[in-house]
């Protein structure tokens, strides 16, 4: 009846990064990889994940729901589509300004003489070929890691940035490591080859990084490996044009296709979001697949959009969006989440029938968690009554002359608690500090995390205290044996705790004699 969030993610085959997402949004608080669910919760949360769009339960999880309304690829509509490009490097080698350049050198729509907002991402036309790149200018966003934890794959091309100066540094390192496990295409570009006015000078130094690289297993094409080096100088723009077309030829191998079609479903995903003056919901979506265009209605969480403007990244107006294309969109009813993925379905009805579904589910979520609060209050309560009437039957067949007297109210049973993470300690306090009856009540002396120390022990000596220990692993034999005969309790599953609490508690019912 009971499972942890742990349990439950090796169950549904759910990242428990996400999991514990969905239940965040869902309304649950603190959620931890131990938070205990009952299983009201349970049943709500497989709902969730298996629920398809007419409410059929096919098994399928909830992102399935998305894969479902999707229709398939279609080859004839398959089209060249710009390269989206991540910048990453060392911090100071030169990241910012690169990006700078590129936004102010070569923006698409520069003609009409737009400054760049700041939306995610950005295009460029390339100086040479003309060709379009798209480049995500914050990379480090949230929105990007939730969509990685999704497994989505937004970017392309990694442009990695190596000071001439510096060479190769710590988060040099961690970059190489990123594209290496996300599959990311690479090229480097080693960048301020302006600070070094000498020709041989700067040639040493463009050595020294590429020598760097290879004892680093970068592959770099100079060795016959197939990473472009780029020496560069984004102050002076020197060799901005070759880099560019670099990123191109990369592309060009990569062949990356977008479906093009006037009739392909859109798809994108959320990279902000947020309310503005005079325009209300407004979202940036980086577009994956069909051709955007107003009217279009989109479905995004527990959120819907019909189309009402388009705009580019200089906030001019324009009338559609492509494939690898940032722009910003108006018309949604409430304001999506970043990282979210955007999918189109054919008409506002099944928009709506979407978006209600989703919210009832909430709904019984949040009236779930109000049920178990008092399933759990009146469960004790009824137990410690059969106790006690269990005690007044002893009573009438045994002796008299109980000692009545005593101080009103009910008996406090201490209790510390000592737990792995603050989450744990939380849920523990919440659900054994309202345990008890008009007779004898729990009283949480002291709660925090870590293994029972000196001053616990005292405390408990003091007040009489039972410490209760969770998930801490194997405790020391000077803590479980201690010399002043302290009990202290050990457990991993959070409703055994419960349950000995609530025995501990009958136990200390007034004694009937
Ligand atoms: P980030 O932390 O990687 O974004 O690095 P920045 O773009 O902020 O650059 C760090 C410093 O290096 C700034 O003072 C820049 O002006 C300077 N810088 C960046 N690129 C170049 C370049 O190509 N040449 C020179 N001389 N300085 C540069």
């Amino acid at each position: 009846n009971y499972a942890s969030v742990n349990n439950l993610s090796n169950m549904l085959n759910v990242k428990i990064e996400k999991l514990i997402r969905d239940l965040t949004s869902l309304g649950f608080a603190n959620v931890t990889h131990n938070y205990i669910l009952s299983r009201e919760y349970i049943e709500l949360i497989l709902q969730e994940y298996n629920y398809k769009i007419d409410g059929e339960n096919t098994g399928t999880t909830f992102e399935n729901v998305y894969e479902e309304l999707k229709s398939p690829v279609n080859p004839k509509n398959l089209a060249r589509r710009p390269p989206i490009v991540t910048i990453m490097g060392h911090v100071d080698h030169g990241k910012t300004t690169i990006l700078d350049y590129l936004r102010k050198s070569s923006i698409v729509s520069e003609e009409h003489g737009g400054i760049t907002q700041h939306i995610g991402a950005f295009q460029i036309n390339t100086p040479l070929s003309g060709r379009k790149i798209t480049f995500l200018d914050t990379p480090g966003h949230a929105a990007f890691l939730k969509m990685r934890e999704r497994g989505a794959t937004i970017t392309d091309i990694v442009v990695l940035v190596i000071s001439v100066e510096d060479s190769i540094m710590p988060q040099t390192l961690e970059a190489i490591k990123h594209v290496r496990n996300s599959g990311n295409e690479l090229i480097v570009a080693i960048t301020k080859i302006d600070k070094f006015s000498n020709k041989k000078e700067r040639e040493r130094a463009i050595d020294k990084v590429t020598n760097d690289l290879m004892n680093n297993g970068v592959p770099i094409e100079k060795m016959g490996g197939d990473v472009q080096v780029i020496p560069i100088s984004a102050r002076t723009g020197e060799n901005m044009d070759l880099l560019e077309e670099s990123i191109i030829l990369l592309s060009d191998i990569m062949d990356l296709k977008g479906e093009q079609g006037s009739n392909t479903n859109s798809e994108g995903w959320i990279l902000e979001s947020e309310v503005k003056k005079s325009m209300g919901n407004v979202s940036t979506i980086l577009m994956t697949r069909g051709i955007l265009t107003k009217g279009k209605v989109l479905i995004c969480g527990n959120t819907y959009c019909k189309v009402r403007s388009i705009m580019d990244e200089t906030g001019r107006q324009i009338n559609q969006a492509a494939p690898s294309q940032a722009v910003e969109i108006t018309g949604w009813k409430d304001l999506p989440h970043a990282g979210d993925e955007v999918i189109q379905v054919s008409n506002e009805s099944m928009a709506k029938k979407f978006v209600a579904k989703r919210q009832s589910l909430l709904q019984s979520a949040r009236e779930a968690a109000n049920v178990e609060k008092l399933n759990q209050q009146r469960f004790l309560e009824a137990i410690n009554k059969e106790k006690k009437d269990e005690m007044s039957t002893d009573d009438l067949d045994g002796e008299e002359g109980a000692d009545q007297a005593g101080p009103p109210g009910p008996k406090k049973v201490n209790f510390i608690v000592k737990a792995d993470v603050s989450g744990s300690v939380e849920a523990i306090v919440e659900s054994i500090s309202s345990l008890g009856n008009e007779e004898v009540v729990s009283n949480i002396v002291s709660a925090a995390v870590g293994i029972p120390n000196e001053n616990d022990m005292k405390m408990a000596r003091i007040t009489d205290s039972t410490i209760l220990c969770f998930n801490l692993g194997n405790l020391p034999s000077d803590v479980l044996n201690n010399k002043d005969k302290i009990e202290v309790r050990q457990f991993n599953v959070i409703y055994k705790l419960i349950e000995d609490v609530t025995e501990i508690l009958t136990e200390n019912l007034k004694p009937v004699y």
